[in-house]
């Protein structure tokens, strides 16, 4: 396996076709499917309280088995913020676009596999997702309201706005 630098640290590409296969074949007896959901957790985890290293694991599950236990896919370390999510997922992206495509064999037979969903905590999911902090003032990810403050914190009681696009 290959380590690559990439803005704020390294970055490890375990597989997801690599992660799958291993998944199946240790739950084999637990999978009754004809096909494979993926869902996928990303965050960030200090790993001492007296430094900064960080550590981001893409996470993977296969949601037809019903006790998976999650998977690395990839990851990243860093002493300093994590800088581009574009470079931290390209490997993952990369391989979810040909796997999306191709499936899984496993056992001789093909499964088609799919991106099921994207778990996240809400600091990780603006991250991802490359919009606003969850503490601002125009952070709804559905709508286009701005929030007002009162209270010490910031609500948001419009039910009518507009409904967000990718270019707004
Ligand atoms: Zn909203």
């Amino acid at each position: 396996m290959h380590i690559k630098n990439i803005a704020g640290g390294s970055y490890l590409h375990i597989g997801i076709v690599t992660s799958i296969t291993a998944r199946l074949t240790q739950f084999a007896k637990d999978f009754h499917s004809e096909t494979v959901k993926l869902q996928i957790n990303t965050g960030g985890v200090p790993l001492f309280r007296s430094s900064n290293v960080a550590l981001w694991p893409i996470l993977g599950k296969i949601k037809e088995i019903a006790n998976c236990v999650p998977f690395v896919i990839g990851l990243f370390s860093g002493k300093t913020k994590l800088g581009s999510v574009n470079e931290f997922l390209t490997d993952f992206v990369d391989e979810m676009s040909k796997v999306e495509v191709d499936g899984i064999i496993f056992n001789s037979k093909h499964y088609p596999v799919s991106l099921d969903s994207v778990i996240c905590d809400a600091p990780s999911r603006a991250f991802v997702k490359c919009i606003k902090g969850h503490t601002g003032y125009s952070v709804c990810e559905r709508c286009t309201q701005n929030g007002v403050y009162r209270q010490n914190q910031i609500s948001f009681p419009e039910c009518e706005a507009g409904k967000r696009r990718d270019d707004r």
